[in-house]
């Protein structure tokens, strides 16, 4: 299968969008060559709003996958070795590219996701941003030279590549979740083994041909995509020659990787589900706070690890907000994400939106209120409307699991300590969203919380400049920010004798 000879089986998608995606590479990408899969094996890529087959791309088998770490593996100890510069302006010409690409970028991830096409522009801009970032960051990766306490000897601390890694990412920011990854890994000087999400795979595919573009060389970024995940992870996370995986994801599997890797002791970076407590205080701007309810719930029709979970107000205000909320969810247009006045997408599939529905039934059986939305859309994508439901029970199960769908529950409290209380009540700890007038308050609750992200009267703090990461069970280590790029490197020491007599320890 060559470049560019995307497929688009019995589908009614004509024009632009036809001409982009017969454009994006449909083959394997190992040591910078685009290749069929070993066993000659394809699957297909869905448009969510319709369900249609729009492209069919090469299924990398487990050989597939020992062949991309093996070029990895070859390129790692040469890529190790280039200059920080060169690396950095490798991201900064992968930063250009894609920010002159955004269009086609953007599209491609309406056309596999299904989000509304301002939500996907907003996204490269995101992504983008992490290529941007990680290349300023590839020059100030800064050890340190120190005395030892005791006197004369030396301490030398530097920062090398970990090795070759495997990123998986998921479908539901096919773009920003794989520069997030990729951009710190050549940043540090790692080769890898990129494998993207089976429903969204065509973004990466994208996004590879750009890096090889911006002048990455053969075998720094192999990219396998594939319909059997565990066929790829299984083998590598048993080969020697891996050293690091960072996967972005739901926590099941998270911990199922985790416990592979550590078969070989291997450094992992987990960014895993969420169950974001947004709290709106009586003494909060109510408008300020149902815009920024609508932007955490909303974005990406609410599948995002950082969406808001479970709305809790104060009993004083929660009539107020919940009324003002449900008004402004039932006030958005759904449709298929191209059309120009589309605000909520699709899910990614019929599951999704099945799931999304089981926990709106449960909720209501269990005594909630849909305010509005709550009945599915009858249609051949796969639509959910936007949905706020009132009086949910504290021990509602759509309070405790990651809802992934633009529905809102609403639950009340009475003290700040029931706030501090219930919010902690999750064995999740990823974003969380504070809305108070009181600066007091915000950084009181915030140092009680048990969240690895705060916001304060902020609805979205995702940013390439913040360190993004959970805490319990939403995962282990950060992306983005100055500690980004520490995921991707080990820590060298090296003890000095005392350089004035050269005898160790000595007194000169
Ligand atoms: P998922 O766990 O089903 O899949 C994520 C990736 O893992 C995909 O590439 C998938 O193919 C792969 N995968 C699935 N099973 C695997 C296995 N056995 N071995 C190896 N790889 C496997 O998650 P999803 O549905 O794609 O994404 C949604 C989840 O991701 C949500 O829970 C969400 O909260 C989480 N998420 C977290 C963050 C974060 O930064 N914390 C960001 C985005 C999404």
């Amino acid at each position: 299968m060559a470049e560019g000879n995307t497929t688009t089986t019995e589908t009614v998608i004509t024009g632009p969008e036809a001409r982009l995606l017969a454009s994006v590479p449909t083959g394997l990408l190992i040591n910078g060559q685009w290749r069929d899969a070993s066993d000659g094996g394809t699957f297909d890529v869905h448009d969510p709003s319709t369900g249609e087959a729009i492209a069919t791309l090469a299924s990398a088998t487990s050989q597939d996958a020992v062949a991309a770490l093996d070029a990895a593996d070859a390129a790692q100890a040469s890529w190790a070795h280039t200059a920080p510069r060169e690396r950095a302006e490798i991201l900064r010409r992968a930063f250009d590219l894609v920010t002159d690409r955004a269009e086609d970028f953007a599209l491609l991830m309406t056309l596999e996701m299904g989000k509304p096409l301002a939500e996907a522009r907003g996204e490269v801009i995101y992504g983008a941003e992490f290529l941007r970032w990680f290349s300023e960051e590839t020059v100030r990766d800064y050890g340190r030279y120190l005395t030892t306490p005791e006197g004369k000897n030396k301490i030398l601390v530097q920062h090398k590549p970990v090795g070759p890694c495997l990123l998986i990412t998921p479908w539901n920011f096919p773009l920003a979740m794989a520069t997030r990854k990729v951009a710190p890994a050549i940043a540090a000087g790692c080769t890898m083994v990129l494998k993207p999400a089976k429903l969204t795979p065509l973004t990466s595919q994208l996004f590879a041909r750009t890096m090889l573009d911006a002048g990455l060389p053969p075998g720094v970024l192999n990219v396998v995509s594939s319909s059997s995940a565990a066929g790829i992870s299984g083998p590598l996370l048993a080969d020697p020659r891996l050293r690091k995986v960072s996967f972005t994801g739901s926590t099941p599997v998270g911990k199922r990787l985790i416990a592979d890797a550590a078969q070989n002791v291997l450094r992992t970076s987990m960014e895993l589900g969420g169950n974001a407590p947004f709290i709106v205080f009586e003494d909060a701007d109510l408008d300020k706070a149902v815009e920024g309810a609508m932007a955490a719930k909303m974005r990406n029709m609410g599948e995002a690890c950082t969406a808001a979970n479970r709305f809790l107000v104060q009993e004083s205000v929660a009539q107020e907000f919940t009324a003002k909320f449900a008004a402004a969810m039932g006030a958005l247009t759904t449709g298929r994400g191209t059309e120009p006045d589309t605000q909520v997408g699709p899910l990614i599939d019929a599951r999704a939106r099945d799931d999304v529905h089981a926990l709106v039934r449960a909720a209501v059986a269990a005594g909630a209120t849909a305010v509005t939305g709550g009945t599915p859309v009858d249609s051949p994508g796969y639509f959910y409307p936007p949905t706020v439901l009132a009086n949910v029970p504290n021990d509602a199960e759509i309070l405790r699991q990651e809802i992934f769908g633009p529905v809102a529950p609403v639950t009340t409290f009475a003290t700040e300590e029931d706030a501090i209380r219930l919010a902690n009540a999750s064995e999740y700890g990823l974003a969380s969203y504070l809305y108070s007038r009181d600066f007091n308050r915000l950084l009181r609750v915030a140092e009680q919380i048990e969240f690895g992200m705060v916001g304060f009267n902020a609805g979205v703090i995702s940013n390439a400049a913040a360190p993004f990461g959970g805490v319990k069970q939403s995962g282990l280590g950060r992306e983005g920010g100055t500690e980004g790029i520490a995921e991707y490197t080990t820590t060298q020491y090296i003890g000095i004798a005392d350089p004035y007599t050269g005898r160790e320890g000595q007194k000169s």
